[in-house]
């Protein structure tokens, strides 16, 4: 692996490591990646890296060869193999990439293989207990860096990889004060040769509010679209008569029920903080609504369209 110094400044000094980036020079080449869970997201940062030219070889690591093999055929990786000690024997980078739940598992796998400087990173959409599971058992010389990119679709597998995912997107890194500054530095280059803006946080942090904007969300989808399932299995065809807005506001109802069983196993004191906050919200609009309260609702939905409408403004993606 070799790493321009440039980059590898102190990167908890944000503006030390944005002036890192003097030009469009790229600042690392990595001779070996490893991407153990070649789904949207693994696929994407492989695809991207490719694009760039920063890695020899790209080996994919799953659990399926049906994906792997698709995988492969879209030149999204170079090479795949089921077994994870061997994927990822000699790789200067491991992104994990598998559903939550999996990923303390996976590393667990792979740790005898790796080589000494080998940085890992993942993409799991909760940070502090894959962090509490990992962190502790990495060897000496081998480095973990929390990650999880604020991107995505709806859609899973390698088939629906591209390139251009993670661009104008932030991810959110989770180092603690173990973590190596060189291995941090490295993988946030990774993510902003990918096109995404990173940002640094708090692993708990992280958590709480990925509860709140992603996973809190998810699961009104869900609910939801069920609710509207039972009034289908009551006998009224309401699908029918659903529009633009019922399908806009529940497209996430679409996103992986494995990867989001996961997410509330992992995520659990967060998100049920979270449905409770939204359970109060709900009762006082119910209650509104009891009241005729006309005023309250629309000072309500002022507020609401106040917020969302600024969501536009800041251009957030
Ligand atoms: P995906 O289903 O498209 O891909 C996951 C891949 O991992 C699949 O190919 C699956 O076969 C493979 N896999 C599952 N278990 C495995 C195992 N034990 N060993 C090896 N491979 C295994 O899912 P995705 O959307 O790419 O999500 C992957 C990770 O990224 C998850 O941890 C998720 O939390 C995180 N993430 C997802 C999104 C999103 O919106 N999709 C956004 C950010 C982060």
């Amino acid at each position: 692996m070799r790493i321009n110094n440039a980059a590898m400044r102190p990167c908890f000094d944000l503006s030390a490591a944005r002036m890192a980036v003097i030009d469009d020079m790229p600042r690392f080449f990595l001779n070996k990646v490893a991407v153990i869970g070649v789904g949207l997201i693994g696929g994407s940062l492989a695809l991207a890296l490719k694009r760039k030219g920063l890695a020899g070889t790209i080996v994919g690591i799953g659990r399926g060869t049906e994906n792997l093999a698709d995988a492969k055929r879209l030149g999204v990786v170079d090479s795949t193999t089921l077994d994870v000690a061997e994927g990822v024997r000699d790789a200067d980078l491991v992104f994990v990439a598998v559903p939550v739940l999996k990923i303390g598992e996976t590393i667990k796998k792979a740790l005898p293989s790796l080589k000494q400087g080998c940085v890992v990173t993942d993409a799991g959409s909760v940070k502090k207990a894959i962090i509490d599971e990992v962190e502790p058992i990495m060897p000496a010389g081998v480095h973990f860096v929390g990650g999880h990119p604020i991107a995505g679709t709806e859609n899973s597998g390698a088939r629906y990889a591209f390139p251009e995912l993670y661009v104008g997107r932030r991810c959110i890194l989770t180092p603690t004060p173990d973590t190596d500054e060189k291995a941090l530095g490295l993988v946030r280059s990774v993510w902003e040769e990918a096109g995404a803006s990173v940002v640094i946080m708090e692993a708990s942090a992280h958590d709480r509010v990925l509860a709140a904007v992603s996973h809190l969300p998810h699961m009104i989808a869900y609910s939801l679209v069920n609710t509207v399932a039972d009034v289908e299995d009551a006998g009224a065809d309401a699908l029918g008569y659903s529009a633009g807005g019922f399908k806009d506001f529940t497209r996430i109802a679409s996103s992986s029920p494995e990867m989001w069983s996961d997410i509330c196993a992992m995520n659990r004191d967060a998100i049920i903080e979270m449905i409770d906050s939204f359970q109060r919200r709900l009762d006082r609009l119910k209650g509104l609504i009891k009241d005729r309260d006309l005023k309250g609702l629309k000072e309500d939905f002022d507020r609401a369209k106040r917020v969302r409408d600024s969501l536009l403004k800041k251009n957030v993606k």
